[in-house]
C-alpha cells in the first residue's frame, strides 16, 4: 500500500507517518528530512537548497523527484508513506509516473486538517523543546520562515487537496486531536 499524508507545516504528518511504519512495516519517504540530510552533510545539492529552505521556500520540482525516484527503486517493504511530497501538481504528475515505472500504485491520500493558530504554536514549541533539550532549533522552525512556509502550503500545496479529490483518491481527518486518535482516524481511513 502506498499513501500521501498531505497537510500544512505542522498537521504531524511526520508524527503519523513514524506510527504508520511502526505498525505496518512501511517506509517512510520524507522529502524534508533528506534535503535536511543533504544540508547537513555538505552535498553540492544540500549546498544548493539549503537558504530556499530556510526561508521557507520549496526547492525545485526536479530536486525533489529526483530523490523520490532514487528511494522507490529500492526495498519497497509494506509500501512507502509520502510524507511532505508531492507539494506542487508536478511533483504529483511525476509521481503517477514513477510509481506506474514501478508497478505500483497509489492507494490513498490522507489529508491532515488543522487551523493555522495551532501550526504556528506547534512549529514554535517544537523549536523551543528542541532548544530545550540542548539540540538546535530547525532553521526554518521561526515565524518568519513558517509565514512563507504557509503561505506555500496554500499557493503551490493546497491544489492537491481538489487535484486527488476529483481522482476520488481522498481522504480527510481532523488532525487537532491526540496522537492516538488521528492514528486511529487514519487506520480508518485506509480499511
Ligand atoms: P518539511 O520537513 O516537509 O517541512 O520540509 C522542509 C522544507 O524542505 C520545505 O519548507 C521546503 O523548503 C523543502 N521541501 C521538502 N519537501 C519538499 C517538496 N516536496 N518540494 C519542495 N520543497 C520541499
Amino acid at each position: 500500500m502506498n499513501i500521501i499524508l498531505l497537510g500544512p507545516p505542522g498537521a504531524g504528518k511526520g508524527t503519523q507517518a513514524a506510527m504508520l511504519v511502526k505498525e505496518r512495516n512501511m517506509i517512510q519517504l520524507s522529502t524534508g528530512d533528506m534535503l535536511r540530510e543533504a544540508k547537513t552533510s555538505g552535498t553540492a545539492m544540500g549546498k544548493k537548497v539549503a537558504e530556499v529552505m530556510d526561508r521557507g521556500e520549496l526547492v525545485t520540482d526536479e530536486i525533489v523527484i529526483g530523490l523520490i525516484r532514487e528511494k522507490l527503486e529500492g526495498d519497497k517493504k509494506g509500501g512507502f508513506i509520502f510524507d511532505g511530497f508531492p507539494r506542487t501538481l508536478a511533483q504529483a504528475d511525476a509521481l503517477d509516473a514513477l510509481l506506474s515505472e514501478q508497478g505500483e500504485t497509489l492507494d490513498a491520500v490522507i489529508e491532515m486538517q488543522v487551523n493555522d493558530e495551532v501550526l504556528v504554536s506547534r512549529i514554535l514549541n517544537r523549536a523551543a523543546e528542541a532548544v530545550a533539550a540542548g539540540g538546535e532549533a530547525r532553521a526554518d522552525d521561526n515565524e518568519e520562515s513558517l509565514k512563507v512556509r504557509l503561505m506555500a502550503y496554500y499557493k503551490q500545496t493546497s491544489p492537491l487537496i481538489g487535484y486527488y479529490h476529483a481522482k476520488g483518491q481522498l481522504s480527510s481527518v481532523d488532525g487537532l486531536g491526540t496522537i492516538d486518535a488521528v492514528t486511529a482516524d487514519i487506520a480508518a481511513t485506509l480499511k
